[in-house]
């Protein structure tokens, strides 16, 4: 019998083959992971001082165990160079396999802002638990003065994550974004603002409406100059301005591809027998046949499970549900379901503040209908309650309109 093969060991990898396993317990498995394969939890990366972890302590299982667990065969430090969709094989380092159907979970590679001047290579991103590795080293070198002084060039939800984290455990953190606010992707104006006069509380220094053009030695530091004319002094250079779908093999495949690696509503990609998931897959909307990257746990949850079922046999759609993407700030914790960008420029948010302290944004479409909201602080009772309301005309004690 010909393997199932999984190309990946991140969470999409692991969670695609621990839902098969529990349907299907002998049917050979292989993974196949560029990385050494431990299990660990991404979204961790960004909160790890407020848990005092190291990198090393946020691996939870090693491959050995992870193969024993889920009864397969998985060849780390082993990079896929090839698939022949025709002829069902993956060419690696380590030689050639046969598939009967293969999964691709190979992730997003981070954005490379082609940033000038000799010291641009010391630019640092963090999308691995080896990468995070490297950055803590960096941090707790010992030519640094404590507080490190840390640039993060992008204020999204991981710069932004990693600044409160940083500044919580007492660095010096400078926040570098082309935006006049942080998460201005993602979230109400009104919440960027509340979250930034939190991050500043910490400590956290802003440089908005710009953005870094060229990274130089110092005596002792690096140099980072904006657009605007500043220079920012840093220990390290943390990029965080955005993933990229990794399609290499996709191109090598010849699958179609979009942003990310196109798949239908069960998963399967433009070649017969081949499924994606993860970062680099665009999700196919059950609701209007629409594309997305959804670089989330949640939806790698559901088309894990869903893809699982699809490998046994059986005919399954992923069912992707609205799922509020949680913000790991601390000094302002956001829920938030952003809406779609085609609609912002054409709705309105709507503001409340509640007795309690609490802020609830609500963005209304043209209709009036509830298409996305963000709310801090949060718990699960009032995201379930927005969440139920999206797509109805709710009513709201709103008492500000800010767009
Ligand atoms: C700092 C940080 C914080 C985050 N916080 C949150 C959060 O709070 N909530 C949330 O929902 N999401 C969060 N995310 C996003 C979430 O973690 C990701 O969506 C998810 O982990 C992606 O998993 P993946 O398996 O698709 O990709 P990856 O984890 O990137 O795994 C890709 C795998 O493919 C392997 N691979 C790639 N190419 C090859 C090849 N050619 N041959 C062999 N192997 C290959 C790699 O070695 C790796 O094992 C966060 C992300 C980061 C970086």
């Amino acid at each position: 019998m010909k393997p199932i093969i999984i190309i990946g060991a991140g969470l999409a990898g692991y969670t695609v083959a621990r839902e098969f396993r529990k349907l299907d317990k002998t049917t050979p498995l292989i993974m196949i992971t560029a990385d050494s394969g431990g299990f660990y939890s991404k979204p961790m990366l960004s909160n790890a001082f407020a848990h005092g972890k190291q990198a090393e302590q946020m691996i939870t299982h090693s491959a050995t165990q992870m193969a024993e667990q889920l009864n397969a065969t998985i060849q780390t430090n082993t990079h896929v160079n090839g698939i022949d969709a025709a002829a069902k094989t993956v060419t690696t380092d380590n030689g050639v396999f046969e598939y009967e159907k293969l999964v691709l979970a190979v992730g997003a590679q981070p954005i490379h802002l082609g940033l000038k001047g000799e010291a641009a290579d010391q630019v640092l991103s963090v999308n691995h638990v080896d990468d995070y590795a490297k950055f803590r080293a960096h941090i707790s070198s010992p030519k640094n003065a404590n507080p490190v002084r840390v640039t993060i060039l992008g204020a999204g939800l991981i710069g932004c994550e990693f600044a409160d984290d940083l500044a919580g455990a007492g660095h010096s953190v400078t926040l570098v974004d082309p935006s006049s606010r942080p998460l201005a992707a993602l979230a109400a104006p009104t919440l960027s603002a509340n979250l930034q006069t939190a991050l500043s509380a910490r400590g956290v220094t802003f440089h908005l409406n710009t953005v870094a053009e060229t990274v130089t030695h110092g005596a002792n530091e690096l140099r980072v100059t904006l657009a605007d004319g500043n220079t920012v002094e840093a220990d390290v250079v943390l990029s965080a301005v955005g993933l990229r779908p990794d399609l290499r093999l996709a191109h090598v495949a010849q699958l179609k591809t979009g942003r990310g690696i196109v798949i239908d509503t069960s998963g399967l990609t433009s070649a017969a027998d081949i499924y994606a998931l993860g970062d680099c897959a665009e999700y196919t909307s059950l609701a209007d046949g629409s594309t997305h990257t959804l670089p989330y746990i949640a939806p790698i949850m559901t088309a894990g499970r869903a893809i699982a079922r699809v490998l046994t046999g059986e005919n399954t759609v992923i069912d992707l549900k609205p799922s509020p993407v949680l913000i790991k700030t601390p000094s302002y914790p956001l829920a938030l379901i952003p809406p779609a960008p085609h609609i912002v420029a054409t709705g309105k948010w709507l503001d409340e503040t509640t007795a309690t302290g609490r802020n609830i944004c609500r963005f209304y479409d043209a209709d009036g209908l509830l298409a996305g909201f963000g709310v801090s602080p949060h718990d699960n009772a009032i995201r379930q309650e927005l969440l139920a309301g999206l797509g109805q005309a709710v009513s709201t004690k709103a008492d500000t309109a800010t767009s």
